[in-house]
C-alpha cells in the first residue's frame, strides 16, 4: 500500500505570503525525491486554501502526488454562521478533509455524531476523509485506550460501508499532539492493530503526535501506512526528510 503523509498546519502560518513561502519551499523538496510513489497531503487553514490551490493547479503535472486537504469541514450548507461547506471545498479542488481531529472534539465540542455527519457528507462528495481517533492522557491512564478508539471508531463510521471508501484512519493519542511527548512505537503498533481488526484492511492508518525527523521512520516500521504531522510540517526541510525517510 502507498504511504500517507499528512501536513496539518492548524492555525499557521501567519499570513499568506508566509503560506506560499512554505508551500513552495515543500514542493520543491518534494519533487526532488526521486520515484516517490507516496500521496503528501497539505492541510492548510481554510483561509489559505484558494491561493494555494490555483499557484498549485498551474504546476499539477509536475507534483502529481501533493494534495490538498481542509482541516475540518461542515456537513450542510445554509444558515451556519462561520462553517465551511463540503460543496465549497470540492469547488475549490480540495481532495481531502480532516474529521474529528481532537482540537475540535476537545476545544469545539465535536460529537462521534457530528464526526459521522460529516464523514457521510464528505463521502457524498467524493472527498477523501482522514478520520481522527485517540485517546486522552486520563483514558490512557485508566485503562480505556482500546475503548475510547473503537467507540470513536464504531460511532463515527456507524452506516458507512467502508469497502472502496476514501477514508484514512489517524490514530493520534491527544497526550502525544503538540507534546514533544510521542507514543512508543511499540504501543502505537498494538493500537494500530486494533484499528485494523475493528476497519478490517479496508483504509489505510497513519499515526499522528509529535512525529518528527527521528521518529517518523518507526511508526512505518511498526505497520503504519503514513503518518499525520502538526508542528513539524511547518518546518519545510524537516517535513521533506519526513517524506524522504518514511516512504523508501
Ligand atoms: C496534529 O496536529 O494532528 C499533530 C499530530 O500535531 P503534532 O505533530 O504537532 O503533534
Amino acid at each position: 500500500m502507498k504511504k500517507f503523509i499528512i501536513a496539518n498546519w492548524k492555525c499557521n502560518p501567519g499570513s499568506l505570503a508566509q503560506a506560499k513561502e512554505l508551500f513552495n519551499s515543500v514542493r520543491q523538496g518534494i519533487v526532488g525525491i526521486k520515484g516517490l510513489a507516496s500521496e503528501i497531503v497539505i492541510c492548510p487553514p481554510f483561509v489559505f486554501l484558494p491561493e494555494l490551490l490555483s499557484d498549485f493547479s498551474k504546476r499539477k503535472v509536475e507534483i502529481s502526488n501533493i494534495k490538498f486537504g481542509a482541516q475540518n469541514c461542515f456537513y450542510q450548507p445554509g444558515a451556519f454562521t462561520g462553517e465551511v461547506s463540503i460543496n465549497m471545498l470540492k469547488d475549490l479542488g480540495a481532495e481531502y478533509v480532516i474529521v474529528g481531529h481532537s482540537e475540535r472534539r476537545q476545544n469545539f465540542g465535536e460529537t462521534d455524531e457530528m464526526v459521522n455527519k460529516k464523514i457521510k457528507a464528505a463521502l457524498e462528495a467524493e472527498l477523501k476523509v482522514i478520520l481522527c481517533v485517540g485517546e486522552t492522557q486520563k483514558q490512557r491512564q485508566v485503562g480505556k485506550t482500546d475503548d475510547i478508539l473503537l467507540e470513536q471508531l464504531e460511532v463515527g463510521l456507524a452506516g458507512i460501508p467502508l469497502k472502496n471508501a476514501l477514508i484514512l484512519v489517524a490514530y493520534e493519542p491527544v497526550w502525544a499532539i503538540g507534546t514533544g511527548d510521542n507514543c512508543e512505537p511499540q504501543d502505537a503498533g498494538k493500537a494500530r492493530l486494533l484499528i485494523q481488526e475493528e476497519i478490517g484492511e479496508n483504509a489505510p492508518i497513519l499515526y499522528g503526535g509529535s512525529v518528527n525527523v527521528k521518529n517518523a521512520r518507526s511508526y512505518i516500521d511498526v505497520g503504519y501506512n503514513g503518518v499525520l504531522i502538526g508542528g513539524v510540517s511547518l518546518k519545510a526541510e524537516e517535513f521533506v526528510k519526513i517524506v524522504k525517510n518514511s516512504c523508501k
